[in-house]
């Protein structure tokens, strides 16, 4: 390469005697990137983020047609901790969050011909034909069974242990589908459902931890976190985008190739390309927040019998149809959605009634819904033409949600994602630790990202705003 051509940053760093031009690079521009960014920014710092795409938002993608407001990624996340109540804060008024409409709180499960209302409450979980009557005798003794003591234990076993099979199959393995489009018999509880986890181990039961957390004191920063759904005005790439614009076009990169990584001087020296030119900066610290299938290339500094830890992380594959139709009463539609349980056989994951939870998703006399299909169990399913995938979906329009006769179907868009959500099965421990032996061995290195800390939304946020907060503080 020719070192004529290649810019290089001045130092403009706050930190190490302005020793590098940025105190932090941040790679990719996600939810995760652009929060860690956001909030270094707050804390002073001087940072660059570097996308390879042409946007920003990563995952999360809207689509503004036909009067239409549908996702090709994520749908909705909770508000299940403060940093996502404070970011939205933070970024007011310029993006507003939108919470789901009450009216459309009702969880659906599919069992035999229809859909059924997921128990809310002590007599619709007696009542309910999802579970076995010898179930819901056995979960009244769920407090008094022994805690397990195996770490690494699936999810199914766990749910086998405690609650019983049919539990396992119309209540966890639905959830699954739509959380992590991932299989009950591989999934560990401890890294995939951690609160779940916890409860067991703290307080040696699901019911006595859940009475007992409800009666805990909150202080007025723990009541920002709830289990309300959460979307953004004008849908959720509103919330990556306006943070972009918080953070500044001098400070994202986009359309960055071919990203050098090397540790340099105590900090980082980064080299990639632009359309434009060829640039090399210094950091003193970097953030990844690529997938395990990326790191191996991104940082080839580190030895493969670390790396293989990572990018041996497995990833569910999902298929997401977004499907307007037309002269349909909403009010038929009123519930979050539905999930449908492996064991069903029905080739769907679950659906989604986005123009249900959100007002302005869909015109007047139309409904939006969300078909999620593939996942862990079902991957080949991504492979079918879409001309098969529509005729699937145009099926299941009648057998499962009963669409009436006058309805039309106004259009079918497929989203295809090869790596949609990462799986934490039993490698995770070692994937961790091998996390931070990398982060321990790399000072100012840090791998952020779904690769650790949750895959939801939310999850990212947290993770975003601790990372920066642990960059501030150690300057
Ligand atoms: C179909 C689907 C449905 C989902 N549903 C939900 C849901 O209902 N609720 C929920 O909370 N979450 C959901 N999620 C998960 C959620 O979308 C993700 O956890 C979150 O958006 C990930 O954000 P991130 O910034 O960590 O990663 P990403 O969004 O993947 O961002 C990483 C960025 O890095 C860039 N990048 C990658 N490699 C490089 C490189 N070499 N150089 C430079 N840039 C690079 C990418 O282009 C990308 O912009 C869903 C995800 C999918 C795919």
């Amino acid at each position: 390469m020719n070192e004529e051509f290649i810019k290089n940053e001045t130092s403009t760093s706050n930190t190490d005697n302005n020793k590098f031009a940025r105190d932090v690079v941040v790679i990719g521009a996600g939810i995760t990137g652009l929060t860690t960014a956001f909030n270094l920014l707050k804390g002073d710092k001087t940072v660059l983020v570097l996308e390879k795409d042409s946007r920003v938002g990563g995952q999360i993608k809207t689509y503004n047609d036909k009067g239409f407001i549908y996702e090709s990624g994520p749908n909705t996340g909770v508000i299940s901790n403060p940093e996502v109540a404070e970011l939205f804060e933070a970024l007011a008024p310029e993006c507003k969050i939108q919470t789901g409409n009450k009216k459309a709180k009702k969880r659906l499960i599919w069992k035999g011909a229809n859909f059924k209302p997921l128990p809310s409450g002590i007599i619709s979980g007696l009542t309910t034909p999802l579970f076995s009557f010898s179930d819901k005798m056995r979960i009244l003794g769920e407090p008094f069974r022994k805690k397990g003591i195996n770490p690494n234990e699936s999810i199914a076993d766990m749910v086998r242990r405690r609650m019983g099979e049919s539990y396992l199959d119309y209540a966890c393995d639905p959830f699954l589908s739509g959380v992590y489009a991932g299989n009950p018999e591989t999934l560990v509880t401890k890294y995939a459902l951690p609160k779940l986890y916890n409860l067991e181990q703290n307080y040696g039961s699901f019911i006595k931890g859940s009475f007992a957390l409800s009666g805990k004191h909150k202080t007025e920063r723990d009541k920002k976190a709830t289990k309300d759904i959460f979307s953004a005005e004008g849908g959720l790439e509103t919330l990556p985008k306006a943070i972009a614009s918080a953070v500044g076009k001098d400070n994202i990169s986009l359309n960055v190739k071919d990203i050098n990584i090397e540790p340099y001087n105590g900090g980082w020296r980064i080299r990639y390309n632009t359309p434009e030119e060829v640039v090399e900066i210094t950091a003193a610290n970097i953030v990844t927040t690529v997938g395990a299938y990326e790191l191996k290339n991104l940082l080839p500094f580190v030895e493969n019998e670390q790396m293989k830890y990572i990018s041996s992380l497995e990833y569910a594959p999902v298929l997401q149809a977004a499907v307007g139709l037309s002269f349909i009463d909403q009010n038929d539609y009123m519930a979050f959605g539905g999930l449908v349980p492996s064991i069903e056989k029905r080739n769907v994951l679950g659906i989604l009634y986005p123009s249900a939870c959100f007002d302005g998703r869909a015109p007047e006399d139309c409904v939006l819904f969300s078909f999620f299909l593939g996942g862990k169990k079902n991957h080949t399913l991504l492979e079918m033409s879409d001309e098969n995938i529509r005729a699937l979906i145009e099926k299941n329009l009648d057998t499962m949600l009963y669409i009436p006769d006058t309805a039309s179907v106004k259009f079918i868009k497929l989203f295809r994602h090869k790596y949609a959500i990462p799986q934490y099965e039993a490698s995770t421990k070692e994937r961790l630790e091998a996390i931070e032996s990398i982060q321990k061995n790399f000072n100012g290195l840090f791998l952020a990202g779904n690769i650790r800390d949750g895959i939801g939304m939310a999850d990212r946020i947290k993770q975003a705003t601790n990372i920066a907060k642990e960059i501030i503080s150690r300057s």
